[in-house]
């Protein structure tokens, strides 16, 4: 079949092709996650990869950053028409390899194909030069500067966006490119790999090695890079953040994890905020970094909210990636499954009630298949680790409060700032909301998830540091370059003690 997915190893695409390692550093074994009977394939990563990867992109980037910006969106547009040509492909290897349905990950590949075009537009408009008159004869610029050879290290959620989420920016803005992607999503990395190498890239400008997160670290530490944009948890940014002290000349461009809340006000659409609720709960198997996980509720409003979210919890259909009727697939590894167990057991010793108990279950072939899972809290706890790390699981807790604005505190007590929701009728208390939460994105009416890539895509706190990506990224692919131009030399100034040539 012409979009079935393959999983057979092609190595490290580097300097325009395919190359398996010599040195041999580890194997990255590949299994379904929703069918663990066979392992899918088994992708060696090398010990030299990053190195040679980083040699060829910086071979590459004098010709790349001098060429005409429409060759470089000509390059582009020819990447997106290889995804759209290869977009069913590439979905099933999504689906397959993260276990997500296929209908979700045809909307991962729908995105990519829009960064495109977005990009193009209204990220290179972002950094168009600016030019100013400042004096007589004087002319200031103001230029977006290709910053040099960029690392990109996903995550395995959105293996091909969220990659792809840095890929283009850096690229229309004259950088090349070596990426990592996860080690659970080798698959996507290699397929994208072999896209890029369809659009015709010159050689050495995009480079994709495999590997592990030593690999990642390797890469990540590099003295030969000009910056590291990373896509994953706080825990491994701040190592990236660590490894990078000694060099502040590198840009480090950090998207991160998060524990998104959504405040419920009494005066809501109980219905219309149930189900955007569930859905970012539950969506991608509770595996997204926007991903609903903390509710605040109008006490007078809270019990039938839970009804209904419990009944929506409760109902959500689980299923293998290749089956397109069901809304949940099972959680990536069996690591995020044991997890999920954790979750349930400290939620349960915090005295949490159980409004649907959730966890590990069977699903229709062995797999990491889980239930989601609803809590009701009867105080908040910022000491609690149920209430306040990212467990990135489908489960979500639901305390009522008194007050908007004692669920708006609540909304902003956690040490992430990446997204939060809020259900009123009132404007005003939305942008009461929106001038005091300290989160990259706060959405009226809608849910947490489901950004759109026309906006800037980013966390504050333990979410990011300041580098918002989406529809903003171009801002951080390039550095601001100032320019003082005069067509001819200025007559000298009239300064004391200074003298005179003529
Ligand atoms: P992760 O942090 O475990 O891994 C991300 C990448 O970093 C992988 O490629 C991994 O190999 C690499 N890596 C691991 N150790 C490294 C090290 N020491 N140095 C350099 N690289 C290293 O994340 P994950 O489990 O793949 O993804 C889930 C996390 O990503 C969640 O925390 C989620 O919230 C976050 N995420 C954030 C965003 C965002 O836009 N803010 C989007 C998606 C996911």
């Amino acid at each position: 079949m012409a979009d079935a997915p393959d999983f057979a190893a092609r190595g490290d695409f580097i300097a325009g092709r395919f190359v398996l390692p010599e040195r041999v550093a580890g194997e990255i074994a590949l299994e379904d996650p929703g069918d663990t009977r066979a392992e899918l394939g088994a992708f060696p990563f090398g010990a030299d990869a990053g190195e040679h990867a980083i040699d060829a992109a910086r071979a590459a980037f004098p010709a790349w950053r001098d060429a005409e910006p429409a060759k470089r969106a000509t390059h582009l547009r020819r990447f997106g028409e290889a995804l759209r040509a290869d977009g069913e492909r590439l979905a099933r290897v999504i689906a397959t390899e993260v276990g997500k349905p296929v209908w979700e990950a045809r909307t991962e590949v729908q995105a990519m194909i829009g960064k495109i075009d977005i990009t193009l537009g209204q990220g290179l408009e972002l950094v168009a030069p600016r030019v100013l008159a400042l004096g007589p004869g004087q002319v200031g610029r103001w230029r977006a500067s290709a910053r040099g050879v960029l690392a990109v290290l996903g995550p395995f959620n959105f293996p091909g966006h969220l990659v792809h989420g840095h890929v283009v920016p850096a690229l229309a803005t004259g950088n090349c490119v070596v990426v990592k992607p996860s080690e659970q999503t080798p698959a996507t990395g290699q397929l994208y790999a072999e896209l890029a190498q369809r659009a015709g890239f010159p050689s050495g400008v995009v480079n994709v090695v495999q590997g592990d997160g030593s690999v990642g670290a390797a890469l990540a530490a590099h003295r030969g890079l000009d910056g590291v944009l990373f896509t994953g948890s706080w825990g491994v940014g701040r190592q990236i953040l660590a490894a990078n002290l000694d060099q502040p000349w590198k840009l480090v461009a950090l998207e991160m994890g998060g524990k998104n809340g959504v405040l419920v006000c009494a005066d809501a659409d109980l219905d219309a905020a149930a189900v955007a609720i569930a859905f970012g709960a539950c969506v991608t198997t509770g595996q997204r970094c926007s991903a609903t996980s903390r509710v605040f509720a109008a006490r007078p409003v809270a019990d039938a909210l839970c009804e209904k979210l419990a009944k929506l919890f409760r109902e959500i259909e689980i299923g293998h990636s290749s089956n397109n009727r069901v809304f949940m697939g099972p959680l990536v590894s069996r690591a995020a499954r044991e997890r999920h167990a954790r979750v349930l057991g400290m939620a349960a010793s915090e005295g949490a009630e159980a409004l649907v108990a959730g966890g590990p279950c069977d699903g229709p072939r062995p797999g990491h298949y889980v239930r989601p899972s609803l809590h009701r809290l009867r105080a908040h706890d910022r000491a609690s680790r149920y209430q306040s790390d990212e467990h990135f699981v489908p489960d979500a807790f639901v305390l009522a409060v008194d007050s908007t604005d004692e669920g708006l505190a609540l909304l902003d007590a956690t040490d992430y700032g990446l997204a939060a929701s809020i259900f009123t009728r009132e404007r005003a208390t939305y942008e009461r909301a929106a001038r005091g939460l300290r989160v990259g994105a706060l959405n009226w009416n809608a849910a947490t998830v489901g950004a759109s890539s026309k906006l800037p895509f980013g966390g504050v706190k333990r979410s990011g540091n300041d580098r918002a990506a989406g529809a903003a990224s171009t801002l951080y692919t390039t550095f601001p370059q100032a320019n003082l131009e005069h067509e001819q030399p200025p007559a000298p100034g009239d300064w004391p003690g200074f003298s005179r040539l003529r």
